[in-house]
């Protein structure tokens, strides 16, 4: 056996060769306090608070000196980066990437810690494959036999639906884009050919179209010599993803040429990133562009994206985000925007680009993140409360955002972000058997018809209820819940420039993959996880071979024990938070990892409306817009968010006379084993079942308590009440619930002191 364990923090960091670029802002290692010391260690691993330091990459010192002083040197440097790439210099190049598995052949000079694996390496096994097939077997496998939307989007026909241009284009393709490309992926992780068969039956005569013109076309390629712009360039970024994904699930070369072709010659100019308001931006097509470039190699594509990064008026917006400088505007345009600098990143050397995602995260993390792990966006951001709402699009789009994050930066706190999102916000919006969702989720959930508001701006009348097509009247959250699962499971692993391979997002999975000299390995993860604590994974190369063995390790785990075929491994992660197996494995070789949860409870405050958003959530009430600082406590234990179930008749109606009136009554200063778990055998067949097979058992006071959708909380802790045990379930699990609870004064600490 050969467990590198002493050494490998030093050997890790030296062998990331992009990591070496990264500033001390991104080592992150002193965010992690190594004692696991209770609250401290807590604390800076849950970013809901908008007064907790939140995890990830920034902590604290964002607003230094120091990094001021950092930043005036980056600034200096960059306007040289950048003019020098535009002038020919380059950074990037097709490099030396033959010995490197799953490089691609056009390389940036500044290395992403990791490498995507191809769509379909990751197949999800165990639960998550009951859910993937739930899906396949649900809206995703079926949404275009429900509307026309989805029935004829990207033809080039008219579409007879709401916010439909009789040229074939407008919200249809917005929308019907997400479901293709979700449909896409999923149908690559399960390997269901008759899935892939039905959406390249709608994205080949794209391709086709595209590659037949006479020159330069878009997606958009019924109408000749269009060229996108506003609304119509960020629905053709939607397409620029799926055909990525085509290309890379089955490396049809006539799919690179069409987006080659496109991208080759697409309007330098895509528009502006603006984070205050809805407007979407042509700039969304950035990552399909150099997904493009990276198999391709056009240099007129990076030259474009370059270019359309160094917009004086997008580098000035961008430039104000690590400091603060944002605007709570519509949250999957933050999302999917926020993310666009660092997909620069490797590209332009410009690290003022990593930092601007990283800042902009840590603000949206701030000011409007929910216990569940996503932001509130009703669709503006709203702030942090019990009824506020998510809409699934947001979903999707963090997840997309926090990928990339993880891809290029390499850390577990986007492994943990990501975990927390999809455990939690990704199950809620979506009814058991995915045969229905809902556009809207929210931490508390009462009533389908009241509480949280049935109405609020946007979209209308239904967003909280669950239906085939979401919210009927806009189809952007049916279609994007799509993409949700397929996309979790593709990261779940990713190859590292050392010929390893990394685990990195945690569920029942089988990868298959090339490591060191381009051996395939498969390993098989066999794992109840997030509902259980031990992950066995079965090792098998092709022949005896050395590679590195990548495992994150949680930010939450204070002692995760790992064995090799049964002998204890010393499991300190590195800097980035992962434990790092430097073997030659064999057919036959077992890891077992073991990540102990404790139960964590979670304070904050709700806090108002942003009142940027006032217009747009037309000026009243006016008590949604005043300060208020209402305490709240959440339960979490791992990635998992635990909630009060109310139980439903259906996912639109909860049974009645279930109370729910508790405060929540645990010691605010430690773990005082206060919260006990019980568990029980995983089902035949996962659906999210409301008699889940882990429970929480928590102190608890019951009092009256009315709450209203301006007012969710009471203002002040809790001081009387009768005593009780709460028996908590997974939040993913229920339809209606309570999971920012009122807390009572002894178990109130205010997390800003
Ligand atoms: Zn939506």
């Amino acid at each position: 056996m050969n467990v590198v364990i002493g050494d490998f923090c030093h050997y890790a960091v030296h062998r990331r060769l992009g990591n070496e670029m990264l500033p001390d802002l991104l080592r992150r290692a002193d965010n992690f306090p190594p004692d696991g010391g209770d609250d401290g260690f807590n604390q800076a691993s849950i970013p809901i608070t908008p007064v907790s330091p939140p995890s990830g990459l920034a902590t604290g010192s964002f607003n230094s000196l120091h990094l001021e002083s950092k930043f005036l040197a980056v600034i200096s440097s960059r306007l040289l980066i950048i003019a020098a790439l535009l002038s020919g210099a380059s950074l990037c190049c097709a490099g030396d990437v033959q010995n490197i598995n799953h490089a691609r052949p056009f390389e940036p000079a500044i290395k992403p810690a990791f490498l995507a694996l191809a769509p379909g390496a990751v197949e999800p096994g165990g639960w998550l494959r009951d859910w993937a097939q739930s899906a396949r077997d649900g809206i995703t496998g079926h949404l275009d036999e429900w509307h026309p939307t989805f029935a004829d989007g990207w033809k080039g026909i008219p579409v007879n639906s709401r916010g439909a241009n009789p040229d074939g284009t407008g919200w249809p393709i917005e929308q019907s884009a997400y479901w293709l490309d979700g449909a896409l992926r999923l149908g690559f992780v399960l390997h269901d050919e008759a899935l892939i068969r039905k959406v390249r039956a709608r994205l080949d005569p794209i391709v086709d179209g595209v590659n037949k013109a006479d020159f330069g076309a878009s997606f958009i390629y019924w109408k000749k010599d269009f060229k996108p712009k506003g609304f119509d360039s960020w629905a053709h970024s939607q397409m620029g993803r799926a055909l990525v994904a085509l290309y890379q699930g089955t490396s049809d070369k006539r799919v690179l040429d069409a987006l080659s072709k496109v991208y080759s010659d697409y309007p330098a100019n895509m528009g502006t990133i603006t984070m205050g308001g809805d407007g979407v931006s042509g700039l969304c097509n950035l990552d399909a562009m150099l997904e493009t470039y990276s198999y391709g190699g056009d240099r007129r594509i990076l030259d474009r994206v370059l270019r359309a990064i160094a917009q004086p008026e997008v580098d000035n917006e961008i430039q104000g985000w690590p400091s603060g400088r944002l605007s709570p505007g519509h949250v999957v345009v933050f999302y999917e925007n926020m993310r666009l600098p660092a997909i620069v990143y490797p590209w332009s050397g410009d690290l003022h680009h990593l930092q601007a995602t990283a800042g902009a995260f840590q603000w949206l993390e701030q000011q409007h993140m929910l216990p569940y792990g996503v932001a509130s966006g009703e669709e503006f951001a709203s702030g942090i409360g019990a009824f506020r709402k998510t809409e699934t699009c947001n979903v999707t789009a963090m997840l997309l955002a926090a990928s990339w994050m993880y891809r290029i930066e390499g850390g577990r706190d986007w492994g943990d972000r990501m975990e927390r999102a999809f455990f939690n916000a990704g199950a809620a919006p979506v009814a058991r058997d995915f045969q229905t969702m809902c556009y809207y989720q929210s931490p508390n959930r009462l009533d389908s018809k009241a509480l949280p508001c049935e109405q609020p701006y946007s979209p209308g009348a239904g967003g909280i209820r669950f239906d085939r097509l979401g919210c009927p009247a806009v189809l952007c959250c049916v279609g994007a819940v799509n993409r949700i699962i397929p996309n979790y499971v593709m990261h779940m692993w990713m190859a590292t420039r050392d010929n390893g391979l990394a685990a990195t997002l945690y569920g029942p999975s089988t990868v298959s993959a090339l490591v060191g000299q381009g051996v395939p390995v498969r390993v098989v993860a066999s794992t109840d996880y997030p509902f259980g604590e031990t992950i066995r994974m079965d090792v098998t190369p092709e022949k005896e071979t050395a590679f590195p063995l990548y495992l994150r390790v949680p930010g939450w785990c204070k002692q995760p024990r790992i064995t090799i075929n049964g002998k204890m491994a010393t499991a300190v992660p590195d800097d980035k938070g992962f434990v790092i197996i430097e073997r030659t494995w064999k057919k036959g070789d077992e890891v077992k990892l073991f990540f102990p949860m404790n139960p964590l409870v979670v304070r904050g405050f709700e806090t108002e409306f942003p009142s940027a958003n006032r217009k747009y959530f037309n000026f009243e009430p006016n008590s949604l817009f005043q300060s208020r600082r209402l305490p709240y406590a959440s339960v979490l234990y791992g990635p998992l968010l635990f909630s009060l179930p109310i139980p439903d008749v259906d996912a639109n109606t909860p049974e009645k006379d279930v109370r729910w009136k508790f405060a929540l009554d645990t010691d605010a200063r430690k773990d005082d084993g206060s919260i006990t778990v019980t568990r029980r055998s995983m089902p035949a067949r996962w659906d999210w079942p409301l008699n889940a097979p882990i429970r929480l058992h928590a102190p608890a006071k019951a009092f009256d308590w009315q709450p209203t959708d301006a007012q969710a909380l009471p203002e002040q802790p809790v001081k009387d009440g009768a005593p009780e045990t709460l028996s908590l379930v997974p939040y993913g699990c229920t339809k209606f619930r309570i999971s920012m609870f009122p807390v009572t004064a002894r178990a109130w600490r205010d997390p800003s002191k």
